[in-house]
């Protein structure tokens, strides 16, 4: 009993230890993508443009691991706030689109205007995208006419209303028996240095939060499409929707 405490007393202080390291890391790491980013616009073509493509690469997967380990250790901040879909896929697209379209990955954006907005954390929503987005990413390597599809649409029923932003790709798709341990923390089919298997756990865990769900359907060889479903909200969703309509 007493090896048990101790045992989890340590493992209490490793994963505060960790969060702390993942917090500090992860302001310069952005300083870091942003200016890469920008670098990248001014030299497009040639071995140096390609270079920084690679650090940018590197930098979005250490980002994806560090905002991942800050959430399933709970350490991070988030404040809620009232979000038009559009305006956040844009904010995504604009920090992976560029990567996927340079690994000649082709985006199509299938987005529903009149949806009304979804409240909740920017940065929390930003997160499960992103890892959607790099998963996809990593599930069409190599597959010819590499597709990744951002939409949005209604979801739920009359009584219980979602709107569901979905990521569909023409990837690998997910073996039959994985499908119910990928949601599972550590649970990754990639080598070592591209997966920690936290994405998928901390996402669901994000959805959930939110009063949400992820959803995932795939076919091996074929495609496969994650849902994040967030509630509409009744009230305040309809006003502010109303806002966000005419100001359109
Ligand atoms: P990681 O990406 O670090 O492996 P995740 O939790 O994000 O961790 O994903 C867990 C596993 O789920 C992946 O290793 C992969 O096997 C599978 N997976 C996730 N997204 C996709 C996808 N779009 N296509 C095929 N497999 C996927």
């Amino acid at each position: 009993m007493e090896a048990q405490l101790i045992q989890s007393a340590k493992m209490a202080a490793l994963g505060e230890m960790a969060a702390g390291i993942a917090h500090e890391l992860n302001s310069p790491l952005t300083a870091i993508l942003g200016n890469v980013q920008l670098l990248m616009r001014d030299m497009k073509d040639g071995r140096p443009g390609k270079m920084l493509e690679d650090i940018y690469q590197c930098g979005l997967r250490s980002k994806k691991i560090i905002q991942n380990l800050l959430t399933f250790s709970r350490q991070e901040e988030y404040q809620l706030e009232t979000m038009h879909l559009s305006s956040l896929i844009e904010d995504v697209l604009g920090l992976v689109g560029y990567q996927l379209a340079v690994s000649g990955i082709s985006i199509r954006k299938e987005i529903d205007p009149t949806l009304p907005p979804v409240r909740g954390s920017r940065n929390q929503i930003e997160q499960v995208l992103i890892n959607l987005f790099l998963n996809a990413r990593d599930a069409v390597q190599g597959k010819s006419n590499p597709e990744v599809i951002i939409g949005t649409c209604l979801a739920g029923s009359e009584d219980r209303p979602f709107v569901s932003i979905y990521v569909l790709d023409n990837g690998v798709g997910i073996e039959e028996d994985y499908v119910s341990q990928i949601f599972n923390p550590f649970f990754t089919t990639k080598e070592s240095m591209k997966g920690t298997g936290l994405g998928l756990s901390v996402s669901l865990g994000i959805a959930e939060s939110h009063g949400g769900k992820l959803l995932v359907d795939s076919r091996v060889g074929e495609y496969t499409r994650f849902s994040l479903l967030l509630p509409i909200q009744e009230n305040e969703g309809g006003e502010e929707y109303e806002k966000g309509a005419s100001s359109r």
